[in-house]
Protein backbone atom coordinates (compact mmCIF):
# COMPACT_ATOMS: atom_id res chain seq x y z
CA UNK A 1 0.00 0.00 0.00
CA UNK A 2 1.09 3.31 -1.14
CA UNK A 3 -0.65 5.30 1.18
CA UNK A 4 -0.08 5.40 4.86
CA UNK A 5 -2.98 3.64 7.29
CA UNK A 6 -3.34 6.97 8.98
CA UNK A 7 -4.99 8.38 6.21
CA UNK A 8 -7.54 5.28 5.73
CA UNK A 9 -10.68 7.23 7.36
CA UNK A 10 -9.37 10.55 5.48
CA UNK A 11 -12.19 11.17 2.65
CA UNK A 12 -12.20 14.28 0.55
CA UNK A 13 -15.58 15.84 1.37
CA UNK A 14 -19.03 13.97 0.49
CA UNK A 15 -20.54 17.64 -0.91
CA UNK A 16 -17.72 17.39 -3.94
CA UNK A 17 -20.28 17.41 -6.26
CA UNK A 18 -21.99 20.89 -5.05
CA UNK A 19 -18.23 22.24 -5.05
CA UNK A 20 -18.05 21.19 -8.47
CA UNK A 21 -21.06 22.63 -9.66
CA UNK A 22 -19.44 25.86 -7.65
CA UNK A 23 -16.46 25.96 -9.25
CA UNK A 24 -18.22 25.67 -12.91
CA UNK A 25 -20.28 29.07 -11.91
CA UNK A 26 -18.94 32.32 -13.66
CA UNK A 27 -19.99 35.23 -11.71
CA UNK A 28 -21.51 34.00 -8.70
CA UNK A 29 -23.22 35.85 -5.84
CA UNK A 30 -20.12 34.35 -3.48
CA UNK A 31 -21.32 33.76 -0.09
CA UNK A 32 -19.52 30.67 1.01
CA UNK A 33 -16.27 32.70 1.91
CA UNK A 34 -14.54 32.05 5.26
CA UNK A 35 -12.34 35.29 5.68
CA UNK A 36 -13.08 38.89 5.77
CA UNK A 37 -13.71 41.09 2.90
CA UNK A 38 -11.50 43.66 3.89
CA UNK A 39 -7.85 43.28 3.47
CA UNK A 40 -5.18 43.82 6.15
CA UNK A 41 -5.12 47.18 7.55
CA UNK A 42 -2.66 49.53 6.01
CA UNK A 43 -0.63 49.78 9.31
CA UNK A 44 -0.42 46.27 9.77
CA UNK A 45 0.60 45.76 6.19
CA UNK A 46 3.13 48.25 6.31
CA UNK A 47 4.56 47.17 9.60
CA UNK A 48 5.16 43.51 7.94
CA UNK A 49 6.76 45.05 4.73
CA UNK A 50 9.44 47.37 6.99
CA UNK A 51 10.43 44.41 8.90
CA UNK A 52 10.81 42.57 5.37
CA UNK A 53 12.94 45.36 3.98
CA UNK A 54 14.71 45.65 7.74
CA UNK A 55 15.53 42.15 6.71
CA UNK A 56 13.98 40.01 9.50
CA UNK A 57 13.35 37.08 6.84
CA UNK A 58 15.33 34.26 8.61
CA UNK A 59 13.78 31.33 10.61
CA UNK A 60 12.80 32.37 14.39
CA UNK A 61 12.68 30.56 17.49
CA UNK A 62 10.57 27.41 17.42
CA UNK A 63 7.84 28.72 20.28
CA UNK A 64 7.61 32.61 18.43
CA UNK A 65 9.51 35.42 18.63
CA UNK A 66 9.77 36.52 22.43
CA UNK A 67 8.43 40.21 22.13
CA UNK A 68 4.86 38.38 20.40
CA UNK A 69 4.59 35.83 23.07
CA UNK A 70 4.75 38.16 25.72
CA UNK A 71 2.38 40.88 24.03
CA UNK A 72 -0.33 37.94 23.53
CA UNK A 73 0.81 36.64 27.52
CA UNK A 74 -0.42 40.25 28.58
CA UNK A 75 -3.08 39.71 25.69
CA UNK A 76 -4.88 36.78 27.66
CA UNK A 77 -3.84 37.99 30.96
CA UNK A 78 -6.09 41.06 30.22
CA UNK A 79 -8.99 38.76 29.88
CA UNK A 80 -8.28 37.03 32.39
CA UNK A 81 -7.33 33.71 30.45
CA UNK A 82 -5.74 30.72 32.67
CA UNK A 83 -2.25 29.60 30.99
CA UNK A 84 1.14 29.03 31.98
CA UNK A 85 2.78 29.14 28.77
CA UNK A 86 2.28 30.45 25.37
CA UNK A 87 3.87 29.63 21.85
CA UNK A 88 3.31 30.97 18.29
CA UNK A 89 1.85 28.85 15.64
CA UNK A 90 0.94 28.78 11.72
CA UNK A 91 -2.82 29.93 12.09
CA UNK A 92 -4.75 27.83 14.97
CA UNK A 93 -4.71 25.29 12.02
CA UNK A 94 -1.28 24.88 12.92
CA UNK A 95 -2.20 25.15 16.85
CA UNK A 96 -4.52 22.32 16.15
CA UNK A 97 -2.21 20.02 14.79
CA UNK A 98 0.56 19.94 17.42
CA UNK A 99 -2.17 20.00 19.92
CA UNK A 100 -3.86 16.83 18.19
CA UNK A 101 -0.72 15.27 17.99
CA UNK A 102 0.21 16.23 21.12
CA UNK A 103 -2.89 14.55 22.81
CA UNK A 104 -4.67 11.99 21.22
CA UNK A 105 -3.72 8.39 21.32
CA UNK A 106 -5.13 5.89 19.12
CA UNK A 107 -8.59 5.50 20.34
CA UNK A 108 -9.02 8.45 22.39
CA UNK A 109 -12.25 10.02 21.73
CA UNK A 110 -12.72 13.60 21.52
CA UNK A 111 -16.52 15.36 21.96
CA UNK A 112 -16.99 17.93 19.77
CA UNK A 113 -20.83 19.74 19.87
CA UNK A 114 -22.36 19.57 16.46
CA UNK A 115 -22.36 21.71 14.06
CA UNK A 116 -18.70 22.31 13.95
CA UNK A 117 -15.59 23.63 11.86
CA UNK A 118 -14.78 20.81 9.61
CA UNK A 119 -10.90 20.54 10.58
CA UNK A 120 -11.46 19.12 14.28
CA UNK A 121 -13.32 16.20 12.97
CA UNK A 122 -10.35 15.03 10.42
CA UNK A 123 -7.53 16.14 12.87
CA UNK A 124 -8.88 13.96 15.30
CA UNK A 125 -9.52 10.81 12.66
CA UNK A 126 -5.78 11.91 11.69
CA UNK A 127 -4.45 10.65 15.09
CA UNK A 128 -6.57 7.24 15.00
CA UNK A 129 -8.82 9.29 17.54
CA UNK A 130 -12.71 8.95 17.53
CA UNK A 131 -14.38 12.64 16.67
CA UNK A 132 -17.76 12.13 18.92
CA UNK A 133 -20.39 14.67 18.24
CA UNK A 134 -23.03 16.01 20.48
CA UNK A 135 -25.85 17.50 18.43
CA UNK A 136 -26.58 21.28 19.40
CA UNK A 137 -29.81 21.99 17.30
CA UNK A 138 -32.10 23.77 17.12
CA UNK A 139 -30.54 26.11 19.31
CA UNK A 140 -27.24 25.73 19.26
CA UNK A 141 -26.73 25.53 23.16
CA UNK A 142 -24.59 22.74 25.06
CA UNK A 143 -26.42 20.82 26.84
CA UNK A 144 -24.80 18.91 29.80
CA UNK A 145 -27.33 15.84 29.84
CA UNK A 146 -26.35 15.65 26.04
CA UNK A 147 -22.67 15.78 26.89
CA UNK A 148 -22.37 13.15 29.48
CA UNK A 149 -24.32 10.97 27.79
CA UNK A 150 -21.44 10.90 25.14
CA UNK A 151 -18.95 10.50 27.49
CA UNK A 152 -16.99 7.13 28.01
CA UNK A 153 -13.61 6.20 29.85
CA UNK A 154 -12.00 6.90 26.17
CA UNK A 155 -13.06 10.89 26.31
CA UNK A 156 -9.89 13.05 26.43
CA UNK A 157 -11.36 16.21 25.63
CA UNK A 158 -13.52 18.48 24.17
CA UNK A 159 -13.52 21.33 21.76
CA UNK A 160 -15.40 24.35 21.83
CA UNK A 161 -15.57 26.64 19.42
CA UNK A 162 -17.07 30.05 20.18
CA UNK A 163 -18.04 32.73 17.90
CA UNK A 164 -18.96 29.51 16.37
CA UNK A 165 -18.30 28.56 12.73
CA UNK A 166 -21.11 27.90 11.08
CA UNK A 167 -23.38 28.97 13.95
CA UNK A 168 -22.92 32.24 14.61
CA UNK A 169 -23.33 31.26 17.85
CA UNK A 170 -21.61 32.50 21.27
CA UNK A 171 -21.77 30.02 23.91
CA UNK A 172 -23.34 32.02 26.72
CA UNK A 173 -20.79 31.51 29.87
CA UNK A 174 -23.67 29.29 32.05
CA UNK A 175 -23.34 26.51 29.03
CA UNK A 176 -19.15 26.88 29.41
CA UNK A 177 -19.49 26.40 33.02
CA UNK A 178 -21.45 23.47 32.53
CA UNK A 179 -19.26 22.18 30.31
CA UNK A 180 -15.88 22.88 32.53
CA UNK A 181 -18.04 21.24 35.61
CA UNK A 182 -18.29 17.91 33.47
CA UNK A 183 -14.65 18.60 32.19
CA UNK A 184 -13.51 19.04 35.76
CA UNK A 185 -14.79 16.02 37.35
CA UNK A 186 -13.64 14.09 34.90
CA UNK A 187 -10.15 15.68 34.54
CA UNK A 188 -10.26 16.35 30.44
CA UNK A 189 -9.00 18.59 28.56
CA UNK A 190 -10.73 21.53 26.91
CA UNK A 191 -9.67 22.75 23.34
CA UNK A 192 -10.90 26.33 23.11
CA UNK A 193 -11.09 27.59 19.59
CA UNK A 194 -11.56 31.38 20.33
CA UNK A 195 -10.30 32.46 16.46
CA UNK A 196 -13.27 34.95 16.29
CA UNK A 197 -13.11 36.40 19.45
CA UNK A 198 -13.39 39.89 18.85
CA UNK A 199 -15.90 39.62 15.96
CA UNK A 200 -18.26 39.76 18.92
CA UNK A 201 -21.71 42.02 17.69
CA UNK A 202 -24.05 42.20 20.70
CA UNK A 203 -21.54 43.52 23.77
CA UNK A 204 -18.06 44.33 24.36
CA UNK A 205 -16.49 40.85 24.82
CA UNK A 206 -17.72 37.30 24.77
CA UNK A 207 -16.61 34.35 27.50
CA UNK A 208 -14.08 31.97 27.05
CA UNK A 209 -13.66 28.56 28.74
CA UNK A 210 -9.78 29.27 29.09
CA UNK A 211 -11.35 32.09 32.03
CA UNK A 212 -13.32 29.49 33.81
CA UNK A 213 -10.83 26.06 33.74
CA UNK A 214 -7.39 26.05 33.75
CA UNK A 215 -6.97 22.63 32.02
CA UNK A 216 -7.81 25.13 28.53
CA UNK A 217 -5.87 25.26 25.39
CA UNK A 218 -7.15 28.63 24.20
CA UNK A 219 -6.54 28.77 20.32
CA UNK A 220 -6.42 32.38 18.60
CA UNK A 221 -5.03 34.01 16.24
CA UNK A 222 -4.87 36.73 13.60
CA UNK A 223 -6.99 35.46 10.32
CA UNK A 224 -9.73 36.31 11.09
CA UNK A 225 -9.61 39.74 13.55
CA UNK A 226 -7.19 41.53 11.02
CA UNK A 227 -7.47 39.38 8.10
CA UNK A 228 -4.62 38.34 7.56
CA UNK A 229 -5.61 34.63 6.64
CA UNK A 230 -2.79 34.58 3.81
CA UNK A 231 0.07 35.55 6.43
CA UNK A 232 -0.39 32.27 9.08
CA UNK A 233 0.29 33.31 12.60
CA UNK A 234 -2.25 31.87 15.32
CA UNK A 235 -1.27 31.06 18.85
CA UNK A 236 -1.79 28.43 21.69
CA UNK A 237 -2.07 29.09 25.11
CA UNK A 238 -2.23 26.78 28.17
CA UNK A 239 -0.68 23.96 30.37
CA UNK A 240 2.91 24.50 30.70
CA UNK A 241 3.55 20.52 30.49
CA UNK A 242 1.51 20.31 27.50
CA UNK A 243 2.67 23.57 25.29
CA UNK A 244 6.21 22.29 26.32
CA UNK A 245 5.69 19.10 24.57
CA UNK A 246 3.86 20.92 21.30
CA UNK A 247 6.56 23.10 21.00
CA UNK A 248 9.39 20.27 20.62
CA UNK A 249 7.09 19.13 17.89
CA UNK A 250 6.86 22.53 15.99
CA UNK A 251 10.70 22.59 15.96
CA UNK A 252 10.24 18.95 14.13
CA UNK A 253 7.16 19.88 11.67
CA UNK A 254 6.48 23.56 10.98
CA UNK A 255 10.36 24.41 12.32
CA UNK A 256 8.93 28.26 13.12
CA UNK A 257 6.24 31.08 11.76
CA UNK A 258 6.17 33.13 9.34
CA UNK A 259 8.76 36.26 10.40
CA UNK A 260 7.50 39.15 9.52
CA UNK A 261 3.79 38.27 10.23
CA UNK A 262 5.17 37.79 13.75
CA UNK A 263 5.99 41.23 13.74
CA UNK A 264 3.08 42.65 12.28
CA UNK A 265 1.01 40.60 14.84
CA UNK A 266 2.42 42.73 17.50
CA UNK A 267 1.14 45.89 15.85
CA UNK A 268 -2.49 44.21 15.78
CA UNK A 269 -2.97 42.94 18.94
CA UNK A 270 -2.91 47.46 19.27
CA UNK A 271 -4.72 48.21 16.42
CA UNK A 272 -8.28 49.09 16.78
CA UNK A 273 -10.66 46.73 14.47
CA UNK A 274 -14.03 48.42 16.34
CA UNK A 275 -15.21 49.70 13.17
CA UNK A 276 -14.96 47.05 11.20
CA UNK A 277 -16.67 45.28 13.55
CA UNK A 278 -19.48 47.46 13.75
CA UNK A 279 -19.17 47.20 9.77
CA UNK A 280 -19.98 43.38 10.54
CA UNK A 281 -22.80 44.43 12.88
CA UNK A 282 -24.56 45.68 10.27
CA UNK A 283 -24.23 42.97 7.70
CA UNK A 284 -25.24 40.97 10.39
CA UNK A 285 -28.28 42.66 10.84
CA UNK A 286 -29.12 42.72 7.21
CA UNK A 287 -28.92 39.07 6.44
CA UNK A 288 -30.35 38.09 9.46
CA UNK A 289 -33.56 40.84 8.88
CA UNK A 290 -33.46 39.44 5.21
CA UNK A 291 -34.28 35.90 6.21
CA UNK A 292 -35.73 35.50 9.24
CA UNK A 293 -39.51 36.15 7.68
CA UNK A 294 -38.68 33.16 5.43
CA UNK A 295 -36.72 30.97 7.66
CA UNK A 296 -36.12 29.34 10.73
CA UNK A 297 -32.77 30.99 11.85
CA UNK A 298 -31.08 31.85 15.22
CA UNK A 299 -29.49 35.39 15.30
CA UNK A 300 -25.72 35.43 15.07
CA UNK A 301 -24.28 36.34 17.99
CA UNK A 302 -20.31 36.77 16.70
CA UNK A 303 -18.28 35.47 14.00
CA UNK A 304 -19.60 35.86 9.99
CA UNK A 305 -21.98 33.15 9.46
CA UNK A 306 -25.42 32.66 9.84
CA UNK A 307 -26.88 29.29 9.70
CA UNK A 308 -30.71 28.80 9.00
CA UNK A 309 -32.72 25.64 8.44
CA UNK A 310 -33.66 25.42 5.06
CA UNK A 311 -37.14 25.16 3.63
CA UNK A 312 -37.94 21.18 2.77
CA UNK A 313 -35.35 20.07 5.19
CA UNK A 314 -32.49 19.06 2.83
CA UNK A 315 -29.24 21.36 2.81
CA UNK A 316 -27.77 19.97 -0.31
CA UNK A 317 -30.97 19.89 -2.60
CA UNK A 318 -30.88 23.69 -1.25
CA UNK A 319 -27.62 24.40 -2.25
CA UNK A 320 -28.01 23.14 -5.18
CA UNK A 321 -31.04 24.83 -6.37
CA UNK A 322 -29.32 27.99 -5.18
CA UNK A 323 -26.22 27.10 -7.12
CA UNK A 324 -28.60 26.89 -10.30
CA UNK A 325 -29.73 30.38 -9.27
CA UNK A 326 -25.70 31.86 -9.13
CA UNK A 327 -25.86 31.77 -5.45
CA UNK A 328 -23.04 29.74 -3.78
CA UNK A 329 -23.59 29.00 0.21
CA UNK A 330 -22.46 25.85 1.60
CA UNK A 331 -24.65 23.12 2.55
CA UNK A 332 -24.61 22.45 6.61
CA UNK A 333 -23.43 18.76 6.21
CA UNK A 334 -20.01 20.01 5.81
CA UNK A 335 -20.33 20.86 8.99
CA UNK A 336 -22.67 18.40 10.75
CA UNK A 337 -23.93 15.28 11.30
CA UNK A 338 -27.37 16.68 9.74
CA UNK A 339 -28.32 17.37 6.24
CA UNK A 340 -31.25 20.43 7.52
CA UNK A 341 -29.18 23.58 7.28
CA UNK A 342 -27.21 25.54 4.83
CA UNK A 343 -24.05 27.91 6.39
CA UNK A 344 -23.93 31.58 4.27
CA UNK A 345 -21.33 34.02 5.12
CA UNK A 346 -21.98 37.16 5.78
CA UNK A 347 -18.27 38.26 5.32
CA UNK A 348 -19.40 40.59 1.59
CA UNK A 349 -19.81 43.89 0.49
CA UNK A 350 -23.56 45.24 1.10
CA UNK A 351 -24.65 44.97 -2.23
CA UNK A 352 -23.69 41.04 -3.06
CA UNK A 353 -25.37 40.35 0.62
CA UNK A 354 -28.92 42.13 -1.54
CA UNK A 355 -28.61 40.20 -4.01
CA UNK A 356 -27.89 36.55 -1.88
CA UNK A 357 -30.95 38.03 0.07
CA UNK A 358 -33.33 38.32 -3.31
CA UNK A 359 -32.18 34.85 -3.98
CA UNK A 360 -32.54 33.22 -1.00
CA UNK A 361 -36.27 34.45 -0.69
CA UNK A 362 -36.86 33.62 -4.15
CA UNK A 363 -35.98 29.97 -4.26
CA UNK A 364 -37.66 29.13 -0.22
N1 LIG B 1 -10.92 27.70 13.54
C1 LIG B 1 -12.10 28.05 12.99
C2 LIG B 1 -13.34 27.89 13.77
C3 LIG B 1 -12.13 28.56 11.69
O1 LIG B 1 -13.32 28.90 11.15
C4 LIG B 1 -10.93 28.68 10.95
C5 LIG B 1 -10.94 29.16 9.56
O2 LIG B 1 -11.94 29.16 8.88
C6 LIG B 1 -9.74 28.30 11.57
C7 LIG B 1 -9.76 27.82 12.86
C8 LIG B 1 -8.42 28.40 10.86
O3 LIG B 1 -7.72 29.50 11.32
P1 LIG B 1 -6.23 29.87 10.87
O4 LIG B 1 -6.32 30.68 9.63
O5 LIG B 1 -5.71 30.65 12.03
O6 LIG B 1 -5.51 28.60 10.66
Amino acid sequence: MLISERLRNIKPSGVRRIFDLARQMKDPINLSIGEPDFDIPEPLKEEGIDWIRKGFNKYTPTQGIPELREKIASHLKKKGVHFEEVMVTAGVTGGLLLASLALINPGDEVIIPDPFFVMYEYQVLLMGGIPVFVDTYPDFRLREEEIVKKLSKKTKAIIINSPNNPTGTIYPKEDLTKVVRIARERELLILSDDIYDNFVFDGPTCPCTGQLYEKTLTFGGFSKGWAMTGWRVGYVAGPREILQQMITLQQYTFSSVNSFAQKAAIKALDFNVDSYIQGYKRKRDLIYEGLKEKFHVQEPKGAFYIFPEVPGGDGEAFVEKAIKNNLFIVPGSVFSKRNTHARISFAASKETLLRGIEVLNRIS
